[in-house]
């Protein structure tokens, strides 16, 4: 896992911001003792100047005390030694209700001044995010404070001098803009990421960190100051009601973080149950007020960040990497968030845990987490970009597999083309050529020899009495012969284009390409003898035939059309069946030109 640029900035901000907590040397303000008592039904303001002190209790110097949440009103007085110096007091805890002080001079009060944030902002006499009172000058006097808050009870007085008060002040100021700037920066920072991934869990990162901003700014006081000045109903409920819309967000972005739909669907169930109390819890905080509220809003804070936390650490254990930042991220704060709990319920006292850890915590989560949410974002991105790659392999192979398939069937059914045409060429007893074929190859044949300027010799031959064959030994011996004779012709024929066809019946032909009247006599001659002298094996013994031949010769220029050559072939036969059978007849190209023979 790296860190990107980003984060590492954003972690050096954090650090300074820590550094900024701590300046090597501060001023001091003034420590005079301060007193204070529970206030009873019957106090009067006379009867506590007229007590004795006695019945006061002390705070311990340099502490200030937590009440936690009490309805009740506290008192408090210290004395205020005379000086010409101005000087102020400062009460460091923006969320007390009403603050009544009385400065008293030789047992009269000689100036008032109330405060606390049921007032409007505007009418603070000093405009600072907690309270700041101007003591009078010149005589000693001794002060009064009536205390009373609905949130938890602290008082944190100090009495400075202006100047040393600036000073010391001005490292908070900067501290808290920091830590709100990182916030705000964050905040952009996701919602910029949510604008151009469009990927939600930013968004809601975005919104937990305006609302981590908002809950601080209220509790810091700023929030009153800057954001909300006027708004004093909505200062009385910002814990309640941001609290809940914080949570609510830390929910969402646990969610998106962990992907606890895809890790474990329990806990994803229990997160969105937790969601609808967030819910109601919000929508209480706006009608009943805070102090009702405000234990439920604790305990619900408590349990569900101990859910979160523990969900974080049960998928951590199951190797999930973003739950062991997620976890780290949260318990960081988480631990913040309980120490500042015990000092609001008054359990423990640290002014710089209580200042500062919080928001460094908080800062501390925000930078990881957006870390965390950052690197699941890219592993998403690579894992959906590695799936998709594996489903085009995927297509890619079933394509190539079907390619082959296909290719094979083409091949198959090419082979079966071939075998097709060959058979409708074929004749079924011989295995000859068949005159559906001489038909088609006589013609193209024809014309070959027609633009060569060559011969084409046609060649019939019809065996002789073959019917009495038949009539005397029967079809089957008819047929055995003529498959015999096929052999007989075929092996007696020379030259590759020499072709030989079963034309019919007991009909062959002959197609001689490039052969002249002698070639064809030739040939004539040896296939009549061949099978004069051939002894056809049948059932019925060794048997003879003899066939008649008729040859027409096709020289250059005598024919026009293949019909007018195979007439004449025709011719020839009959010729040469009429002289008597076992005979061969030539029809020449001199004897066809000056018989003129046409069909
Ligand atoms: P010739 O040619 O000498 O005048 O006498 P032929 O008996 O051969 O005359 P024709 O052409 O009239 O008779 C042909 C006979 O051939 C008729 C038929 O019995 C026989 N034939 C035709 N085709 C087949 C066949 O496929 N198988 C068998 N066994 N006989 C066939
Ligand atoms: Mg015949
Ligand atoms: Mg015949």
């Amino acid at each position: 896992m790296k860190l990107n640029v980003f984060h590492q900035l954003m972690f050096v901000l954090v650090v300074w911001l820590l550094g900024a907590a701590l300046p090597a040397a501060q001023a001091e303000p003034i420590k005079p003792t301060i007193y204070y008592q529970a206030e009873s039904a019957n106090t009067s303001l006379t009867q506590l100047i007229d007590s004795p002190l006695q019945q006061w209790r002390t705070i311990p110097e340099g502490e200030a005390v937590s009440f936690g949440y009490t309805p009740q009103a506290y008192w408090f007085r210290m004395h205020i030694e005379a000086s010409d110096a101005d000087r102020i007091l400062y009460l460091g805890y923006p969320l007390l209700d009403s603050i009544d002080a009385y400065f008293v001079r030789n047992g009269q009060v000689i100036h008032k001044i109330s405060l606390g944030d049921q007032q409007p902002f505007a009418e603070r006499p000093v405009h600072n995010k907690n309270f700041v009172v101007p003591v009078p000058t010149h005589a000693a006097h001794d002060v009064y404070i009536r205390v009373r808050t609905e949130s938890s009870l602290r008082f944190p007085l100090e009495l400075w001098e202006p100047l040393d008060f600036m000073e010391a002040n001005q490292y908070q100021v900067a501290a808290t803009g920091l830590y709100f700037g990182l916030l705000l920066c964050m905040a952009i920072y996701n919602l910029s990421n949510f604008l151009v991934t469009r990927e939600i869990s930013f968004l809601n990162y975005s919104a937990y960190t305006l609302s981590i901003g908002l809950l601080m700014a209220g509790l810091d006081g700023v929030g009153y100051q800057y954001l909300w000045p006027n708004w004093i109903w909505l200062q009385d409920r910002i814990v309640t009601m941001i609290g809940s819309i914080m949570i609510m967000f830390a929910t969402l972005v646990t969610m998106g973080v962990l992907q606890t739909k895809i890790h474990s669907l329990t806990i994803h169930k229990w997160l969105r149950r937790f969601m609808v109390v967030y819910g109601i819890t919000f929508v209480l905080s706006v009608f009943l007020p805070y102090a009702t509220l405000i234990p439920f809003v604790l305990i619900l804070a408590v349990v569900s960040s101990t859910f979160l936390l523990s969900s974080g650490i049960v998928l951590w254990r199951r190797g999930l990497i973003y739950a062991r930042i997620y976890t780290l991220a949260l318990s960081a704060l988480l631990g913040a968030i309980c120490i500042n709990a015990l000092g609001y319920l008054g359990l423990f006292e640290s002014v710089f845990v209580q200042r500062y850890g919080i928001m460094a915590a908080s800062a501390f989560e925000v930078l990881l987490l957006s870390w965390a949410l950052a690197i699941r974002f890219n592993d998403g991105r690579k894992e959906q970009l590695a799936l998709k790659e594996q489903i085009n392999h995927q297509l890619e192979d079933m394509v190539s597999q079907r390619t082959v398939e296909l290719e094979r069937v083409m091949v198959r059914l090419q082979k079966a083309n071939q075998e097709l045409e060959q058979r409708s060429n074929e004749d079924g007893l011989t295995g000859l050529y068949n005159r559906r074929f001489l038909n088609q190859e006589f013609k193209r044949e024809f014309r070959r020899c027609r633009r060569n300027s060559s011969h084409l010799t046609l060649m019939m031959l019809d065996i002789d009495h073959f019917k009495a064959l038949n009539d005397s030994f029967g079809h089957l011996l008819g047929d055995q012969i003529l498959i015999d004779l096929a052999q007989v012709l075929k092996r007696t024929l020379r030259r590759a284009s020499d072709t030989l066809y079963r034309y019919g019946g007991e009909e062959f032909t002959l197609l001689l390409p490039d052969t002249d009247e002698v070639g064809a006599r030739d040939l004539a001659v040896k296939l009549a003898q061949a099978v004069r002298e051939h002894a056809f094996d049948t059932d019925h013994g060794p048997m003879h035939i003899t066939v008649s031949i008729g040859v027409a010769v096709g020289s250059p220029g005598v024919y026009d059309q293949p019909t007018q050559l195979l007439a004449a072939a025709d011719e020839a036969l009959y010729r040469a069946k009429g002289a008597g059978r076992d005979q061969i007849r030539v029809i020449a190209e001199r004897e066809r030109a000056s018989s003129n023979l046409t069909s």
